[in-house]
């Protein structure tokens, strides 16, 4: 097997479902480094009251990339932040303007987390399903929040959003109005067709169904590859495995190396400003 760094750059640990194990296999499969992202609130079984209940929410991912990073040689870090899907039950439940509080506040505690080194990027997004116009606008609001404490703290955002052409438009133009570079701000679950990105001015982080990164890289180097593994034992092959990003890579890998290179070390180490050692 071939020596390079292999990063999963989204993919989820839960205390229910395989935790470490998970990553085990990951390394086993050739996986060297994993940027771990915290899961809704509801499926860590907590209830939004304020701000500060998200650390709640982050606590088993952050003890899941502590337990990784002791027992095994895979090198994971963390992304925090606020779900999309948060607000509207939310916002149902205190009235809008206290959640879009709220969530503010949980935003800016996982940008404080950044800067404590418990996390290396700010998870955000909008709806991308149909909601009211009050909510669309609150939410755009909330991810332009989330950009710009990106940008104060110098980590990316990973976003959950639309994935039409039209949404990358208006994701591209809002990073560059708050001043957050084009490679800080990762569109997690991408098609492979990574040239729309360029064009945007945002990263793809691309989903590795089958073909996926064989298209990619006929493109370049400019993505990221992820699974989503969201570790839900009540959903078995809902999602990727752990092991595919290690699977696609080694299985690519003879005459691209130097491309991998760049999208497992060079593409982590300029988004996250962490080493990748090989
Ligand atoms: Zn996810």
């Amino acid at each position: 097997m071939q020596h390079i760094p292999i990063t999963d750059n989204h993919i989820h640990l839960s205390p229910r479902g395989l935790g470490v194990e998970a990553m085990r296999q990951f390394e086993r499969a050739g996986g060297t480094h994993a940027i771990v992202v915290c899961l809704p609130s509801w499926t860590m079984g907590v209830k939004i009251e304020k701000a500060s209940d998200f650390r709640r929410v982050w606590e088993p991912t952050l003890r899941l990339v502590e337990q990784t990073n002791a027992t095994t040689c895979v090198r994971a870090h963390a992304v925090l932040g606020v779900h999309p899907a948060e607000l509207p039950p939310l916002a149902e439940r205190m009235g809008l303007e206290r959640a879009v509080d709220i969530i503010k506040g949980g935003l800016e505690l996982a940008a404080l987390c950044v800067e404590e080194g418990l996390a290396v990027g700010i998870k955000s997004g909008r709806p991308h399903w149909q909601v009211s116009d009050e909510m669309w606008e609150a939410s755009c609001a909330l991810m332009r929040h989330a950009m710009e404490l990106a940008r104060d703290v110098r980590c990316p955002v990973q976003l959950h959003t639309e994935l039409s052409p039209r949404c990358l438009e208006d994701v591209g133009s809002m990073a560059r109005e708050v001043g957050l570079p084009p490679h800080r701000v990762i569109k997690h679950y991408s098609h492979p067709h990574i040239d729309d990105f360029r064009r945007a001015g945002v990263f793809p982080s691309v989903l590795c169904i089958k073909g996926a990164v064989e298209t990619a890289v006929q493109q370049g180097s400019d993505f990221f590859m992820e699974t989503d593994y969201i570790d839900d034992p009540s959903r078995p092959g809902a999602v990727l495995g752990p092991k595919t990003v290690p699977r696609r890579t080694l299985a690519l890998l003879e005459g691209n190396e130097e491309l991998f290179w760049r999208v497992h070390v060079d593409n982590v180490e300029r988004t996250y400003e962490i080493e990748v050692d090989g």
